[in-house]
């Protein structure tokens, strides 16, 4: 069946760099997830994406440092006050000193996110920032991934250590949150205007989001100089209001990340690094939640899962690359 030309115009724009308006965009994510323009669409960006990294991956350990129960009560989180049963929990500091020491041992795990529950106090997050910063191989990029900050807790958090932070607004913020959308925005302006580089996201994205708000979500940030924007998808958390819309589709997740990362090929964000992929992260970076026990298994599935990706090379902290090769893969014990 012939393509809709409509949308092959639209697409062959955002392939030379071209801005997608978001009505081009709600326009593309009318078709099927396995229609035509779908295929054209996640070929044509995973291409972007392939050339923006020059075929390079890279790594970015996640670890939790503080989970609920969380006033903040969204109703998709597992850490929401009325879900949750959990008790608090807080990293001890000498078992987060001793993840980050044995993440550097290769020196190809170029990010540490530390992610907290809302209602964190910044000094811990600061302190935190700190072990991390002084038991992480020098040149790990710190990110942390926090609740709504001021100004002053985002210049504590770059005095601290930092080097970035992951913010997003959440999609129908205000409706499933308890948090008014303008209150997620100051934070990212707040954190750039700090010198912190944000990582942004359009999440959690659930079966029942309609194209107008995904892409509005996305159009929300993204005159806001952040360096990244990761786009995923609600797991569903039983016992939580909207774990009865049950989970996206792995291909329309494909259809909405392809969309948006052809509808940005113009962007640039503020700093350059290197390998960068494009704006919309794509399969070049993994990024895995690591906890004490099982840390060195997952940084090496993370490898393994690169190199079955195709990537040739992997990215490490001071910015060189190593051959991703089944010789990497075994002097690292990744096979
Ligand atoms: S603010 Fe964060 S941790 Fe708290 S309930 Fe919402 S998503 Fe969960």
């Amino acid at each position: 069946m012939a393509l809709d030309p409509k949308a092959s115009e639209m697409l062959s724009k955002g392939w030379y760099g071209e801005r997608l308006s978001p009505s081009d965009c709600e326009y593309l994510l009318t078709f099927g997830d396995h229609s035509s323009e779908a295929n054209l669409a996640a070929s044509l960006a995973n291409r972007l994406l392939h050339k923006a990294c020059t075929e390079t991956g890279q790594i970015c350990a996640e670890i939790e440092t503080a989970t609920g129960p969380c006033p903040g009560n969204c109703s998709f989180c597992e850490y929401a006050e009325g879900t949750s049963s959990a008790m608090f929990r807080e990293i001890d500091d000498s078992e987060l000193a001793r993840i980050c020491e044995g993440l550097g041992g290769f020196s190809d795990v170029r990010s540490i996110r530390l992610t907290s529950c809302g209602y964190v106090d910044i000094d811990t997050v600061c302190r935190q920032v700190g072990i991390a910063r002084d038991h992480a191989k020098k040149g790990t990029r710190i990110y942390v991934n926090t609740g709504d900050l001021g100004s002053d807790e985002c210049r504590m958090l770059r005095d601290a250590g930092a080097y970035g932070a992951y913010h997003a607004p959440r999609i129908r913020e205000g409706r499933d949150t308890e948090i008014a959308l303008d209150t997620r925005l100051s934070t990212i302006s707040n954190l750039r205007s700090a010198g912190l580089q944000v990582i942004t996201g359009v999440e959690p994205i659930g079966p029942e989001h309609e194209n107008g708000e995904i892409v509005e979500t996305f159009f929300s940030t993204l005159d806001m100089k952040c360096s990244k924007c990761e786009v995923t998808a609600r797991e569903p958390v039983p016992g939580t209001e909207l774990n009865k819309y049950g989970k996206l589709k792995p291909s329309r997740l494909t259809q909405i990340r392809s969309v948006l990362t052809l509808a940005s090929s113009w962007y640039v964000p503020p700093v350059r690094t290197a390998c960068p992929g494009t704006y919309v992260s794509g399969s070049n970076i993994v990024t895995v939640k690591v906890e004490k026990g099982n840390y060195p298994k997952q940084i090496e599935a993370a490898r393994r899962k690169l190199f079955n990706s195709g990537y040739d090379h992997l990215l490490k902290i001071d910015d060189s690359t190593v051959e991703l090769n089944l010789m990497y893969l075994k002097q690292t014990g990744s096979v």
